[in-house]
């Protein structure tokens, strides 16, 4: 079972977790999302340097998400203490991104607004994120990202809700000037496992949602199903709300790294030894096409971990590599792994 990725010393981008704290209450929401700051998220005051550390350690990208990156107290000094050193995206549900606010993300030098639809009209998205008039606010939030020049994306996870309405979807984000739309597979973390019998697709439904969808002029299509199914892995990392190092958001569930607020973010990549293991890409099995496509090996590791419990397992989301896996059961809980998995988070 050997099938090198490519190996780098230090990662060149990082995903900051950046809080737990979302108005929103969807069921799906893969960090349990409270209304409040959970107990030891990283403050404001603390994040800023660690960002400092990484930037002057080579990385060079910040992507921001939660939670919900607005609903962090402080979240714009965050950014505006970013943007001079680090291209930066934010995921964001929208909600109170009015234009004002997108103006002053604008001016604060935000490269990059990726905005989660979860349905084509307010019936169907507001359901999935319990809140009513989400749907008007994320919608409003698009348009005013791109009205302030913000290049925009549109996200939309593919459940058994969403499915029948991507292309009205993606006519939708089309209709308000994003650039993007990426369709992104369902991972069974916090709450979507829990509700992962209403959630999930099988693969043969995944694939013909994908096989049906007929893109708007203009509107660029990223996904990762076969056979672009990557592992990206060998340059990811990520930093989760209470300044662990988790290597990826995905992994939230299965890994602990260890405090990227005491260990530079570096010494951590370099030497926890599962975190070597999992950008090896030396798996059990790898998709010849993916590969081919993406020059990495192995698909999604979170997947493959959820699903069959060993870390070089087969992803069962790449066609070729499925073998029967039925996605539509929920794996069950794991143990976590790291060098850090024996420290308990409030
Ligand atoms: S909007 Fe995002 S962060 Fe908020 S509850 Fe939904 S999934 Fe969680
Ligand atoms: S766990 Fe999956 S999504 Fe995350 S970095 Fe690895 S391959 Fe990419």
């Amino acid at each position: 079972m050997k099938h090198s990725n490519p190996v780098l010393d230090t990662p060149p981008k990082i995903t900051l977790g950046i809080t737990e704290t979302c108005p929103m209450r969807c069921s799906h929401c893969y960090a349990d999302c409270a209304n409040a700051p959970k107990p030891g998220e990283l403050t404001d005051a603390q994040w800023i340097p660690l960002i400092r550390d990484l930037a002057e350690n080579g990385v060079i990208q910040a992507y921001f998400e939660g939670g919900e990156p607005l609903a962090k107290p402080g979240f714009l000094n965050i950014l505006r203490a970013t943007t001079p050193l680090m291209m930066t995206l934010v995921r964001t549900h929208g909600i109170g991104l009015t234009a004002d606010l997108a103006k002053e993300l604008g001016d604060i030098g935000l490269g990059r607004g990726l905005v989660d639809l979860l349905g084509a009209d307010a019936a169907t998205h507001d359901a999935a994120t319990g809140m009513l008039g989400s749907f008007a606010q994320s919608t409003a939030a698009i348009a005013n990202l791109v009205a302030a020049g913000i290049p925009t994306d549109v996200l939309v996870i593919l459940t058994a809700h969403t499915a029948p309405q991507l292309n009205a979807i993606a006519q939708h984000a089309a209709g308000l000037g994003a650039k993007r739309i990426g369709v992104l597979r369902l991972y069974p973390l916090g709450r979507a496992r829990a509700a992962w019998s209403d959630l999930a697709l099988s693969m043969a439904a995944q694939t013909q949602a994908l096989a049906t969808l007929r893109m708007p002029k203009g509107l660029e299509l990223m996904q990762s199903w076969h056979p672009n199914n990557k592992n990206c892995c060998w340059q990811a990392a990520a930093i989760n709300a209470f300044g662990r190092a988790i290597g990826c958001m995905y992994l939230r569930d299965y890994v602990d790294f260890g405090d990227a607020t005491k260990t530079p973010y570096n010494e951590i990549f370099q030497t926890d030894p599962l975190y070597r293991a999992l950008r090896s890409g030396d798996v059990e099995e790898s998709c010849g096409d993916c590969s081919g496509t993406q020059g990495s090996h192995g698909g999604c590791r979170s997947t493959a971990y959820a699903f069959h419990g060993r870390w070089s397992a087969p992803d069962p989301f790449d066609l070729t590599l499925n073998h029967g896996v039925d996605l539509t059961v929920p794996p069950p809980a794991r143990a976590k792994g790291g060098s850090g998995a024996d420290h308990l988070v409030a």
